[in-house]
């Protein structure tokens, strides 16, 4: 059946107005997990993908929605296996050039410290059509499932996404305590391993010891965990990753909670 311009093909089905045809590689972002969370975008590219190239966050339920006939290549970097991010890109410029329709799934949005912008600019360079498709960032999604809004009217006007990671000579290292001044909410990805020194630079910088915390496991999974604390007891409190750190203000809120919401809107 020829579908005729203007015509529907039905809903979910039809492709954007602005879909280009000449795509070999998407960047698609998967979202914090919940196959609910993936764009439709996403769902439909993941259906017609020749290879999905994944990272090791990425939900096996949505590596399901790919068809049995598609190649899975798992580049997750964990420790101890780590792929090297110019291998990863390399592997995207040669399927890209074979002309096999390829989705690229990274956690969240590709470009929400994904690496996405290196791979991007690999495949620019190589001379391969691609686009990215954005997705739900962790950095937004976390704190939301926790029952947090990370902007809330008097509350927090301001929020800042930042990694907890550091790397020895770094040269875009956070100035923490120059976001401490700041104000507004802090978002911190990837700052397991660092939180002590993160809660001790952000009190230095004289963010009060008891500013609320929230530090959302796992987020948009079925093993989601939600633990609140103050920052002065961040370095000790117990996590595991994946997690976001949610700082300010608005950690104190749950709005999941109706006791919390009839207090805020008495
Ligand atoms: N591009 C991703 C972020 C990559 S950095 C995005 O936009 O979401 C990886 C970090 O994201 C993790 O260390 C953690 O801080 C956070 N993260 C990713 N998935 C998460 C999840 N399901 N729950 C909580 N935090 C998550």
């Amino acid at each position: 059946m020829t579908v005729s311009e203007g015509e529907s093909r039905g809903r979910g089905s039809s492709p954007g107005c602005n879909e280009r045809t000449d795509v070999a590689v998407h960047l698609v972002g998967a979202g914090p997990g919940d196959p609910d969370l993936l764009t439709v975008k996403a769902a439909r590219l993941l259906a017609a993908a020749d290879v999905v190239v994944h990272d090791a966050l990425v939900d096996e339920r949505i590596l399901d929605l790919a068809p049995a006939t598609a190649e899975l290549i798992d580049v997750g970097k964990r420790p101890g296996r780590p792929v090297p991010q110019e291998l990863i890109t390399a592997l995207l410029v040669t399927l890209g050039q074979q002309h096999r329709n390829v989705v690229r799934l990274k956690g969240g949005d590709p470009y929400v410290f994904g690496r996405g912008g290196e791979e991007a600019l690999g495949l620019l360079e190589a001379g391969v059509p691609f686009e990215v498709v954005p997705g739900v960032s962790a950095a937004l999604a976390a704190p939301a499932l926790a029952g947090v809004p990370v902007t809330h009217r008097g509350v927090s006007g301001s929020v800042t996404v930042v990694t907890g990671h550091r790397r020895a000579g770094d040269e875009d290292a956070t100035d923490w305590h120059a976001l401490a001044k700041a104000g507004g909410t802090i978002v911190v990805l990837m700052g397991v391993a660092e939180r002590a020194g993160i809660a001790s630079a952000l009190i230095a910088g004289a963010r009060s010891a008891n500013t609320p915390v929230a530090i959302v496991e796992r987020a948009g999974t079925p093993r989601q965990r939600v633990s609140r604390c103050g920052l002065d007891e961040l370095g000790v409190a117990e996590v595991e990753p994946p997690a976001t750190i949610v700082i300010g203000p608005v950690a104190a809120l749950d709005l999941r909670d109706d006791l919390q919401l009839h207090a805020l809107v008495r």
